[in-house]
């Protein structure tokens, strides 16, 4: 069913970008990187789940959580750490009955480890229990959160997972789907949520579709996931994807969608498809392995030089790094081997351990590029610590040449929709040209894919006005109004009282 959209807010005609002010730094707020997953009316949907949260692991590392409901009862199970290390036992799965479940891998940056933050988040309402779990970031969730507590709501976590728990609780509407509509709409930002009440499984996305949420199913039983190898590890076939600004319900009906807006401004995150989501995920209908060798062909087309070898940083640069040797010819080779019994690089919270992590990651295959004249080629820079490193170490077996090519432009904005980044003042490329950031990083060449080779790869065309991305982290150009943030010296005083008030009650 499609209900014609209620347009209780006025959207501007035409896309507005919003800036940072000139010449000041962002301040970051705390992000998580999340993935999420649903099903229902299977008799094992807690396997299920947790089986869809090893696939989308990458999402989040740092804890992982399945509510299950079993016709009568919800049953809970989360814990810090990796999926297989929560949900690797036969027992927990076994005490998480039912038919329907939800979950949820979560990183998130600051003091993230948190277990009150830990989700699928749970409430009981006048109509009954639901869980609740999502990944994104809300540019108005501090404002919310003020105005609810104001009002009287006491907060349990510090995630905006919450906000949408009292944004529903607090609504005047008589169903749920119409007050999680009327949430959807107070809610600004990025997010793809799903929740579990007793009778459904609803999804929804904020109406620019900044992260990706798709529908799978198994013959007549439906899931949602934040990427499609959470249907494939399940044997499920991929539907579709979950529209921007769209609600979803799975239930004894099947699927039900619901247009709460009057128009959508899509602005799906780019960087998904050039580093965030798995390569053998389908992203917008495309392969991201394909459109990541296409973005190596880019950076043939655009740079190219003459060396030996293509060499990716692994595991993230492998498929740019392919495109690039195919379109110039060039030989691949794996000069760097990756140890698979580490974790990712960025995906750690404190920098002491993200520092010894690089080393205990790669090591150059001395044999193969000892002498040799390299292309390098990685997905992105960010603080610039991984390719630092992994230049001494090149240099340290007696690589001749070494000349970096970055599978997409200079990431100069932190991102306010649900990708960690760093502070601006922290990212390499905010602060530093290209031959400073050439010269700190000890190689012999630089380049960067433009804007519109990393378009062209991901859309075929170059950037347009009319695009549907978000590009914030290269252009400084966000769609999506950062509220919280235009005042942001008081917003993050009253986050960090609210933080601090919240811990003493933790530890009282
Ligand atoms: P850095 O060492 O800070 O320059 O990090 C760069 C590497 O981290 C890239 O080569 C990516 O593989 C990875 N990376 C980039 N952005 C992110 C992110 N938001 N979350 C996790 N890893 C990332």
């Amino acid at each position: 069913m499609i209900e014609p959209g209620l347009g209780v807010r006025a959207l501007p005609a035409a896309p507005k970008f919003h800036h940072l002010p000139e010449g000041k730094t962002a301040m970051h707020q705390p992000v998580e990187e999340c993935g999420v997953f649903g099903i229902y009316g299977h008799p094992d949907a807690s396997a299920y789940t947790a089986l869809g949260l090893h696939a989308l692991q990458h999402r989040g590392q740092e804890s992982a959580g399945i509510v299950s409901f079993d016709g009568e009862h919800f049953h809970s199970h989360k814990a810090l750490g990796l999926v297989g290390d929560t949900f690797g036992s036969e027992e927990v799965i076994a005490n998480l009955t039912g038919h329907s479940a939800i979950g949820h891998n979560r990183y998130s940056t600051t003091g993230g480890s948190e277990i009150r933050n830990m989700q699928p988040l749970f409430a009981h309402y006048a109509f009954g229990g639901m869980a609740i779990a999502h990944n994104g970031n809300l540019t108005n969730a501090h404002t919310i959160r003020e105005q609810l507590a104001n009002k009287g709501c006491i907060f349990q976590s510090s995630t905006d997972t919450e906000v949408f728990i009292h944004l529903i609780a607090t609504s005047k509407e008589a169903n749920l789907i119409d007050r999680l509509k009327l949430a959807m709409k107070e809610a600004e930002g990025a997010y793809s949520l799903i929740a579990m009440t007793n009778r459904r499984i609803i999804g929804a996305r904020d109406r620019h579709g900044v992260r990706p949420l798709s529908i799978g199913r198994i013959g007549d039983i439906y899931m949602l996931a934040s990427e499609s190898v959470a249907f494939d590890i399940n044997g499920a076939e991929f539907v579709r994807d979950v529209e921007p600004g769209e609600i979803v319900t799975l239930d004894k009906n099947g699927v039900t969608s619901f247009k709460p807006f009057q128009q959508n401004f899509e602005r799906f995150c780019i960087f998904e498809h050039v580093y965030f989501s798995r390569p053998d995920s389908l992203l917008q209908g495309r392969n991201v392995y394909e459109t990541r060798k296409k973005i190596g062909a880019e950076l043939a087309k655009e740079n190219g030089v003459d060396a030996d070898m293509v060499i990716p940083v692994p595991d993230s640069g492998v498929p740019a790094a392919i495109g690039y040797s195919q379109a110039s010819g060039i030989p691949f080779e794996f000069g760097i081997i990756r140890n698979h019994y580490v974790g990712r690089t960025f995906i750690q919270p404190s920098d002491h351990i993200r520092h010894l992590k690089v080393k205990l990651k790669h090591n150059p295959n001395w044999a193969t590029v000892k002498d040799k004249k390299i292309i390098l080629v990685d997905d992105s820079i960010v603080r610039g610590t991984t390719s630092r490193k992994i230049v001494q170490m090149l240099r340290g077996v007696g690589v001749a040449e070494i000349h970096l090519r970055v599978a997409c432009p200079p990431t100069t904005g932190a991102c306010y929709y649900g990708i960690d980044t760093p502070d601006t003042d922290q990212l390499l490329a905010a602060n530093n040209t290209i031959e400073e950031m050439k010269d700190s990083i000890g190689v012999d060449s630089l380049v960067f894919l433009s804007i519109d080779g990393l378009y062209r790869a991901v859309t075929g065309n170059d950037r347009t006005d009319d695009r549907k991305y978000c590009d914030a982290c290269f252009t400084g150009e966000y769609p999506i109004p950062l509220i919280d943030f235009n005042n942001k010296e008081q917003k993050v005083i009253s986050f960090s009282l609210i933080r601090e008030m919240y811990d003493k009650i933790i530890k009282s």
